[in-house]
This record gives structure tokens, sequence and C-alpha cells, in this order.
């Protein structure tokens, strides 16, 4: 079969490899849709010593896939060949102090998909038969490649503590904080304010359902005080893992407000904490997700959530080496860009 795998830092490659064939309890699905995730991007960019590169992780990344059950091993139930799926990539042990406390996105032992084991930038890949979760119909199939992302974003919003009616101001309009916005509102946000430096992501978010999008070269936090007639905001989300978003977070916050981190901080940086202290603030870390998961899929499948407006275009297997070297400079619109392994 072809899959495209990273050879080096700043280069993947399409290779032809083995049909890899499931063992007892898996299965092998046949990919459909797989979502470029920025973290992929990231590991592709990045000069820092590479997991890949040591073979600690597989060289076939993907963790936001759909597919059809292609081949059953032994002693799976519940599923059937030719079941329209979404994959969990977790692939938490189950048996760890974290997993038996339903924290499985923190579990030290995950074999996740696209990371331990191969992902979904292949034709077919084989994962657990517990990661595949059913979709109703194959329509779903191209939607719900953004469950994982959206899963993602509700965990964000949830380890905020939303409140109904609260003020959700998101750092940074890339596919997770544009998802975030959709997630603020599911959950019940009264206002939702994005910060986005490029006019294209400000318009996007504005289309999602935002009620504002300011441009933070304009100081996002005091364009947030402005909207809040001088509170801030109730939770802040940082969904772009630099100084000054999160700066951004902590200015926009109120008194006793809330900040999540989600975006992968790729740098330390200096903050002054004393406002934290004094303004009791509070700041949360958000990592993968766990009920949310089943949340995301079902609110995709059910129709309550809509996808589309996110994914900008579908590319083949074989364009994906040259659309990772063009996102990998320029990340545009804020879509999601899907490779479809099936042509
Ligand atoms: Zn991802
Ligand atoms: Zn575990």
């Amino acid at each position: 079969m072809k899959a495209v795998a990273f050879a080096a830092p700043g280069r993947m490659e399409l290779r032809d490899v083995p049909d890899p064939q499931p063992g007892p309890g898996e299965v092998a699905v046949a990919v459909r849709y797989c979502g470029i995730c920025g973290s992929d991007l990231h590991e592709y960019t990045s000069q820092a010593p590479s997991l890949r590169a040591a073979g600690l992780f597989q060289p076939i990344m993907g963790h936001e896939f759909t597919g059809i059950v292609a081949a059953l091993g032994p002693y799976v139930d519940g599923l059937a060949a030719g079941d329209p799926v979404v994959v969990h990539p977790g692939g938490a042990c189950g048996g760890c102090w974290h997993c038996r406390r339903g924290l499985a996105n923190l579990c030290a032992e995950q074999m996740g998909t696209g990371y331990r084991r191969p992902g979904g930038y292949a034709e077919r890949t084989v994962v657990r038969a517990d990661q595949a979760l059913r979709l109703p119909h194959e329509s779903w199939l191209k939607p719900a490649a953004l469950t994982e992302p959206f899963a993602v974003a509700l965990r964000a919003v949830n380890r905020g503590a939303l409140g109904a009616g609260e003020t959700v101001f998101v750092a940074g309009g890339g596919p997770i904080g544009l998802l975030s916005v959709l997630a603020a509102q599911r959950k019940g946000a009264g206002m939702v304010i994005v910060s986005e430096p490029a006019a294209p992501r400000r318009e996007l978010a504005l289309s999602l359902g935002a009620d504002f999008a300011v441009d933070p070269a304009q100081s996002a936090s005091l364009q947030v005080r402005e909207i809040t007639h001088g509170l801030g905001c109730d939770l802040a989300v940082e969904a772009a893992g630099i100084a000054a978003t999160m700066d951004d977070c902590l200015a926009a916050a109120r008194r006793g407000g809330r900040i999540v981190v989600a975006g992968a901080f790729e740098q330390p940086y200096p903050v002054n904490l004393l406002n934290l202290l004094v303004q009791e603030q509070s700041i949360a870390g958000t990592f993968g997700y766990t009920s949310e998961f089943r949340e995301a899929r079902d609110l995709i499948v059910s129709g309550a959530v809509d996808m589309a407006p996110l994914i900008s275009r579908t590319v083949p297997l074989a364009e994906l080496p040259a659309v990772f070297e063009q996102l990998a400079t320029d990340r545009g619109s804020g879509h999601k860009v899907l490779v479809a392994p099936g042509g």
C-alpha cells in the first residue's frame, strides 16, 4: 500500500509499504479522510530532537482520521467489515493509575495511533478495535475527520469550567482556536471574542459565530476590556502557544477569571505571576480528551455542529509531502486540510 512517512525533519516521503494486518482485538481501517494537524507540522519543522527520527514514534503520522473497517483480527466483537468509523487515536493502557480514574488522556503508556503506532497518512492502518467508533453513515466520513481536534477544543473549554452566559476570549484563530469557538458556543458561552492577526481567519471566526474578532496588533486585551465594559473575560483560551497570546490571556481575564493553555509552547518565556496572585486568576493546562471524543463524534453526526465551513480542501496522498512543505511556511486561512488516501 501507499503511505506518507516522515523521513527527516522537513522531509515527508510517499512510500510503498506492506499492508498492515490486524492482530487479536484489532481491526484494519481503510483510511478515507485524515486531517493535517498543527502538531504534525510542528514536528516536521522543529529543530528539536525528533522522537520520530529517534525511532520512538513510527514514521507514519496522522491521528485525525475516519475510514472503513477493512478487516477484523481474531476476538473482535461489535464491528463488521464495511463499517464507517472514526478512530480515537489515544491507545491508553487501561490499567494505570490515571486510566483507572477516567483520565486516559494522562496515561503515560499510550500507544497512540500516529505516534507509537502508525497513523492515518496511509491507505490502511491497524488500530485496536476499541479505538474505532462507528459512524451512522458513510456520508459522515468527511466531517467526522474533525472529531479529534473538536474533542481537544471541547476539553479545553471543559478545563476552563465554563459557566452559562460567560464571556470567552480565544487567543489564536487556527483550527483549535476556531473549534474552541464552536465548543464554547455548545457549552453555553454568552459572548465569544477571538484574537487573530490574519484577516481571513478573523472572518472565518465571525462566520462560525464568534461575536467579535479582534486584531492583536491593536492590543487584544484592551479590546476585550472595552467589549466587556472594563470587566474582562471570564475564561481565556490560549490557542497559539506563544508569549504574546498568553500575555493577552492573562491581561484579558477578569479578576477571578480562568485561563486554559491549549497552545503548544515551543519556548519558555518570562511572565510575572504577581497578577495571578493579586487577581486570583487560575491557569489550567489541557491535554487531549477523555469523554469529549465521543461527545465530539455525537455532536458532528447529529448535525448539531457543522464542520463543513472549517474544511478548505482535500488532497490525495501523493500530494501530502508538497502540502506539508507549503503549510510549514504558511498555515493559511485556519481551515483544515484533509488528505484522502482512497483517492
Ligand atoms: Zn491533532
Ligand atoms: Zn494508562
